[in-house]
């Protein structure tokens, strides 16, 4: 089938997801053919890094002969059986005892589901459930905060809190409440001290508590490192700060690691990073590096206890996916955390996301540039109209387009989260090929400075 026909069969019939559909129509697609290593190639040849692992994604890259082979496996063996009812199978539950394994201490109990937004519902049915059982009927609230992303259903999606996503779909539920966001760089008022902004923060969530009542608020849900909000990495002393209050009101908090899982941090979890000690930690993503669908939700011993006495009382937990804990997504995960393992990612992730860093760093002093910030091998690079008073563009958001569309001609796949450009390579990439990368960048950084200086024409 030629490109062409490929692409108006896609433009007639496919509606695609987190997408302007008009755009989509006026434009069409990039048709991404295969994948080797940190490149993708488009169905014409072109070459593109993949500097966002797909979405913050393929830890060990494209094209991994080991993640096919342990797919090909399972599914000549057992190609789906479910885990109702008292079924079991190998893979899932070597990927939950493995999981219990590295995940920080206590959270030893874990749920699979095929996608983060339903590992988050997950979450919320989980901890509903577990007030019911203690009796606190009135605790379910959660506490997210302005632009989280915790996935699109319409409880996970709830808790997100970027209003692309919630704008024309009558979200979010009034479950959900949100605080501020902690951005130091955007969010300090002026002459504020970190400290005093992890100060201000910690107050503003106390407030909101008390406000609320404690009794009715059952959970705090936070990236460690946010990143589809635009890679925000908090300020020093923000998530001990968090949780000490939300220990003081018994409040739960909840890790959403999808994102930061598996060595995206440097450490196997952010939250080893950012010194948190969540109560419910979920991961995704990198667990099978997207070569399958799952996502997992690790759950405290003595919360589960609660949830089971209950599911007793009850005659059953009633909530499960039938393609959840799929024997082909863990079995891939767990050949996926061996290879993460072996070839010792995490500590490459950490390595190589400094070098990346020190490259990102070396913008900083570009007219355009007005902060550049990350953690690991995840980073952004903030574009401002003015590097002095940090003014936004107007329209916020035009820039970063105008760069994520060049970008493609110059060979690399970045994200714009606004007019913040965000790197998440595969934790494979070498120093020759961050190098190559941030050369990319920096001929279309060049390319849209000209085009600003020309007063950004249509
Ligand atoms: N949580 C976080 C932190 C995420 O980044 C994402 C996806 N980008 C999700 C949840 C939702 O995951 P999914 O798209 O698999 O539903």
């Amino acid at each position: 089938m030629s490109a062409n026909s490929l692409h108006s069969l896609d433009v007639a019939h496919h509606i695609h997801p987190v997408t302007n559909l008009r755009r989509h129509e006026r434009q069409g697609p990039i048709v991404i053919d295969r994948g080797d290593g940190i490149y993708v190639y488009d169905d014409e040849g072109r070459e593109y890094i993949e500097a966002m692992a797909g979405l913050w994604s393929v830890g060990v890259g494209f094209g991994e002969p080991r993640l096919v082979e342990a797919a090909t496996r399972q599914m000549s063996k057992l190609p789906y059986y479910h885990v109702f009812s008292q079924k079991a199978h190998a893979p899932s539950a070597l990927l939950a005892t493995k999981l219990a394994e590295l995940a920080p201490a206590g959270l030893s109990r874990v749920f699979f589901t095929n996608s983060g937004a339903e590992a988050n519902d997950s979450v919320i049915k989980f901890v509903w459930y577990y007030n019911n059982a203690l009796g606190r009927t009135e605790k379910k609230k959660f506490i997210s905060r302005e632009g989280a992303y915790h996935g699109i259903t319409i409880a996970a999606g709830s808790l997100t809190g970027l209003a692309g996503n919630q704008k024309g779909f009558d979200l979010p539920l009034s479950f959900a409440r949100h605080v501020s966001r902690p951005h130091y760089y955007r969010n300090a008022l002026p002459g504020e001290s970190e400290a005093a902004f992890v100060e201000r923060l910690g107050k503003e969530l106390e407030d909101l508590i008390l406000a609320e009542g404690p009794e009715t608020v059952a959970a705090f849900i936070g990236e460690p490192l946010m990143g589809a909000g635009g890679v925000i990495v908090p300020p020093k002393g923000y998530w001990q700060k968090v949780q000490e209050i939300c220990r003081k009101y018994d409040v739960l908090v909840i890790a959403d690691e999808v994102i930061n899982g598996f060595g995206r941090l440097g450490t196997m979890f952010g939250s080893e990073a950012l010194g948190i000690d969540p109560d419910i930690l979920v991961c995704s993503k990198q667990i099978t590096s997207s070569y399958q669908p799952l996502a997992a939700v690790l759950i405290k011993d003595e919360i589960y206890q609660a949830i089971a006495d209950q599911s007793e009382k009850l005659g059953t937990f009633g909530h499960g996916y039938t393609t959840g804990a799929h024997p082909v997504a863990t079995a891939v995960a767990l050949e996926n955390l061996a290879i993460i393992e072996e070839r010792g990612l995490v500590a490459r992730a950490a390595a190589m996301g400094e070098y990346m860093r020190a490259g990102l760093a070396r913008f900083a002093d570009h007219p355009l540039v007005g902060e550049v910030r990350g953690m690991g091998l995840i980073a952004a690079v903030e574009l401002v109209a003015d590097k002095e008073t940090k003014a936004r563009f107007d329209p916020v958001g035009k820039v970063g387009l105008k760069l994520f569309d060049r970008a493609h001609d110059h060979g690399l796949i970045i994200r714009a989260i606004g007019d913040s450009i965000a790197f998440c390579p595969p934790m494979i990439i070498t120093e020759a090929q961050i190098d190559e990368m941030l050369r990319r960048f920096k001929i279309t950084l060049d390319e849209i400075t000209d085009w600003v200086n020309a007063g950004m024409p249509d």
